[in-house]
């Protein structure tokens, strides 16, 4: 270790920073997170810096740095990215006593800052010494991801508490109390805006009364299938669960991130194919969370879009068992991501719809003479059966054969596919095709090259 890490006192503390360009608004941009003072000396200060100056957050003197400036400094930059004018400014700050840091310069420097992660008062540092940058800000993402935001928050409300928290037995009470703290009770209370130190007093009163924990159901999004199109929440869900429903469609790498001791139950549903019954599926949430787990109902794309998502937070209603609802990206904005197109265009559409192609009574009926205008766009899920019978509608109100219309299968996912077809061959797009897909009616795949065609239209093309 060439380096020691410490965390030095800045609060109050004077922070000398000379130099006045990039460099020195990166630094500053940095420092001005800690309570320190901060004196800049630049002859020509960047418009930023004579901003923060004029708001009061650091002193600014427009001048070059001279004897004495850095005098009672904690800790001194040299931030003019040249090495003349860093050497001068390194040579009388250090002969002021200050501890120097010469910006992208490891050898002169006396200290180097390390990539921080912030959720104050957790703070991370990471350093490789100057080896290797690159993988510091690579950890320091990790980490960031890791991390919930709200860290920061639970933990200064902990601090506030811990004095209170004593009134529980020192060792295993306490320290199960801070564990349900920092991985369910806390973040819940955070997501939902909660006054946490009134959190915090009702899990010490469970605690103390030893009442049983009081379960909880996020509904949690999975996104279309690529595990990295999963939100930080959902992820921060599936590493709390005790219980995880979830519908057939969810990728195994999506279920793979779920906390290694929680029980994994699949609720089916599936198309028209066998799935467990809604009523099953509501008194299996509502079984785990009376038994105080935290159960995680895990559903494919967004859990607002086509996913009985009401039908499920009624049941529980019902049963005055809280939950909450996070969101995951829909299906449509996966498949206009796969195939490089917008679903609104300026111009175009001024909306974009959402449909399924059955109901419970069948196929679903539909505005079709809104779906038949020129320019209109469309997302249909559940559509493959479907498909034929939309196509006659369509076409019967008038809507023009030659409208483009894509069919993404497996959307985000590797095994993704795209036909591109246009109304007249809507049918035979659909056709063999085994995967979830969604059908983007009015859109054709910016790259055209990419895609399969139907198989109808190949037909067409050899009778031709
Ligand atoms: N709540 C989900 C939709 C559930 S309905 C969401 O927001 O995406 C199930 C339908 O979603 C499937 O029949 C299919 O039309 C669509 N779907 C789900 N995942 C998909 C994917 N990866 N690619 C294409 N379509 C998908």
């Amino acid at each position: 270790m060439d380096h020691f890490p410490i965390f030095v006192r800045t609060r109050g503390q004077r922070v000398c920073l000379a130099g006045g360009g990039d460099a020195a608004l990166a630094k500053l941009r940095l420092l001005m997170k800690t309570e320190a003072r901060l004196l800049v000396l630049a002859a020509d200060p960047a418009p930023g810096i004579e901003a923060w100056a004029a708001e009061g957050l650091l002193d600014l003197v427009r001048r070059e740095v001279r004897p004495g400036d850095a005098r009672g400094c904690v800790l001194a930059y040299a931030a003019h990215e040249d090495e003349e004018a860093d050497d001068r400014a390194l040579r009388i700050m250090a002969a002021d006593g200050a501890l120097v840091n010469v910006v992208d310069d490891l050898d002169r420097s006396r200290f180097i800052t390390p990539a921080i992660v912030d959720r104050s008062p957790v703070v991370v540092a990471i350093g490789t010494e100057g080896a290797a940058p690159v993988l510091a800000r690579r950890i320091k993402a990790d980490l960031e991801e890791r991390l919930p935001a709200t860290l920061g928050r639970l933990t200064e409300a902990a601090r506030g508490f811990r004095a209170r928290a004593e009134k529980l037995r020192h060792g295993a009470p306490r320290r199960r109390f801070w564990a349900d703290w920092f991985r369910a009770d806390g973040p819940r209370a955070s997501d939902a805006g909660a006054d946490l130190d009134r959190a915090l007093g009702a899990l010490l009163d469970r605690h103390l009364s030893a009442a049983p924990r009081e379960g909880h159901v996020d509904f949690v999004g999975a996104g279309p299938g690529d595990p990295e199109l999963l939100t930080l929440k959902a992820r921060a869900a599936l590493d709390r669960a005790d219980v995880v429903i979830h519908d057939r469609l969810i990728a195994p790498a999506i279920l793979e991130l779920a906390r290694r001791e929680a029980t994994l139950v699949e609720a089916g549903k599936e198309g028209f194919g066998p799935s467990m019954a809604q009523g099953d599926i509501n008194a299996l949430m509502i079984r785990h969370a009376r038994k105080g787990r935290h159960v995680v109902r895990l559903k494919s794309g967004d859990p607002s879009v086509f996913g009985r998502l009401d039908e499920e937070t009624e049941a529980l209603d019902v049963e005055g068992i809280s939950f909450a609802v996070i969101p995951g990206i829909t299906a449509a904005s996966a498949a206009a991501a796969g195939i490089g197109r917008s679903l609104t265009r300026r111009g175009r559409n001024v909306e974009a719809r959402f449909l399924t192609g059955h109901d419970m009574k069948g196929f679903a009926d539909q505005d079709w003479n809104a779906l038949a205008r020129p320019g209109s766009v469309a997302a249909i899920y559940m559509g493959k059966r479907a498909a034929r019978w939309m196509q006659g509608r369509l076409l019967m109100h008038s809507a023009d054969p030659a409208t483009p219309v894509t069919v993404v299968e497996n959307a985000s996912r590797p095994e993704t596919r795209t036909v591109a077809a246009t109304l007249s061959s809507l049918a035979d797009a659909v056709e063999g095709l085994d995967g979830p897909a969604v059908i983007l009616l009015g859109l054709a795949p910016r790259d055209a090259a990419a895609v399969t065609l139907p198989a109808g239209a190949l037909r067409q093309e050899s009778a031709r």
